[in-house]
């Protein structure tokens, strides 16, 4: 008998981002001048000290499995960073690390989730968590953030979203792509209405060390009102430039770090030997480095403040945080006067000035595109100069 060859499963979603990633790379590589800021990849070099440990691993053979949740004095610089960066105090048994904080947050979500599951998530959001939630046939409930409350969620709009089959929260700040930073006060509403059905919030703080101005970040795993509820997810591709390390880790609940750690158990295993090794060396090492990239996303986040700045027909806020400018399109119409969307305006961008974002849509909302300025200042120069002339070339009328 002859099977009849199946499709890949419907709910199976390619990363929007990584797609135009390689897209774009592959453009690049047949000699087009092309100018990306799609991807939110750090462009400095990982710091000398954290590469000098990943050799000496090397070199002493540090190069066999390790247990599951990560080497001991990985573990240990892990809780170290979430006390005193986070006031996140894990005992054993509470901590887990994977290979980059997209695996943290999916383990969570496959350990929490049974089959039609929902799980609130704040749209615009990380690409990635509706793919995630859908891989586990839980479902993704969106409640919208809109720019005129600064990318905020309203705490009633939330409690709204609320139903008997909520099982989580996702929250991401500093956020991608909005640069939100929530305030104290909103994490502690936030705390409040979930504590009332006890539903988890996995809280991606991936962009903790990037913020601006005078944002502070508060992990709200530190919060009171939920206490014992929050997995709170951290890693080192963005703070230490380690993106192709694949590094990440989390902290939460026994329970559910069991949980997660058994779907990893079934799947990976643990995280890079060598790259644990060097995670060491960056948490626990000097951190001028982490400071010097500070200073250098501040410096290039005015530039492009100022650069966008009395382009008509589009908008955007001063970014509190992470490395992303995100940009309100719904002023941009084309000749015939059609409202252009974020998907035909990454597209035009593309096609006619060689510059590539990626569109709203990605996020959950297309009137907007999202370029990274994680990239060389030659680089981001050259970028905005198309953008700028791109977007005035789209008729604005507004
Ligand atoms: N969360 C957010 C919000 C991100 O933007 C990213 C990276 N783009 C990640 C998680 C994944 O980071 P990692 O490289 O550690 O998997």
């Amino acid at each position: 008998m002859t099977r009849i060859p199946r499709p890949p499963q419907a709910h199976l979603e390619e990363s929007p981002t990584i797609a135009l990633t390689d897209a774009v790379r592959k453009l690049a590589g047949s000699g087009i001048d092309i100018v990306s800021l799609a991807a939110g990849e750090p462009d400095f070099p990982t710091p000398t000290h954290v590469k000098e440990a990943a050799i000496a691993a090397v070199r002493t053979n540090f190069t066999r499995y390790t247990p599951n949740e990560g080497i001991p004095e990985l573990v240990e610089a892990v809780r170290w960073k979430f006390a005193i960066d986070n006031g996140l105090t894990f005992d054993d048994g509470q901590i887990l690390v994977s290979s980059g904080a997209k695996q943290s947050v999916f383990n969570t979500i496959m350990a929490l989730c049974a089959p039609g599951d929902e799980v609130l998530l704040l749209s615009p959001y990380w690409v990635s968590y509706p793919g995630m939630i859908k891989l586990a046939h839980a479902v993704p409930v969106v409640v919208p953030t809109l720019m005129k409350d600064r990318f905020l969620p309203d705490p009633e709009r939330l409690r709204r979203a609320v139903t008997p089959r909520t099982r989580a929260l996702i929250i991401n700040s500093p956020g991608n792509p909005t640069g939100a930073v929530y305030p104290k006060q909103l994490l502690e509403q936030i705390a409040e209405i979930t504590a009332v059905h006890g539903i988890t919030i996995i809280s991606d703080e991936i962009y903790e060390k990037v913020l601006y101005e005078d944002s502070v970040h508060v992990s709200i795993g530190s919060l009171d009102a939920a206490r014992n509820r929050v997995v709170t997810v951290n890693g080192l591709s963005k703070a230490y430039a380690m993106t192709g390390w694949r590094i990440g880790f989390l902290g939460g609940p026994r329970d559910l770090v069991k949980g997660a750690a058994m779907v990893q158990s079934q799947t990976t295993s643990n995280a890079n030997s060598i790259a644990q090794r060097a995670a060491v060396a960056a948490l626990r090492g000097p951190q001028d480095d982490l400071h010097s990239m500070q200073q250098e996303y501040a410096r290039r986040r005015s530039y492009v403040l100022e650069q966008l700045g009395g382009i008509p027909g589009i908008d955007f806020l001063r970014m509190q945080g992470a490395i992303y400018g995100f940009l309100h399109i719904a002023g941009l119409s084309r000749g015939d006067g059609a409202p252009l969307t974020g998907t035909q305006v990454a597209a035009s961008l593309l096609e006619h000035h060689r510059v590539a974002l990626v569109p709203g849509a990605a996020f959950g909302d297309d009137s907007f595109v999202r370029f990274s300025f994680s990239c060389p200042q030659s680089t981001l120069q050259k970028g905005i100069e198309r953008i700028r002339d791109g977007l005035r070339t789209m008729h604005n009328h507004v």
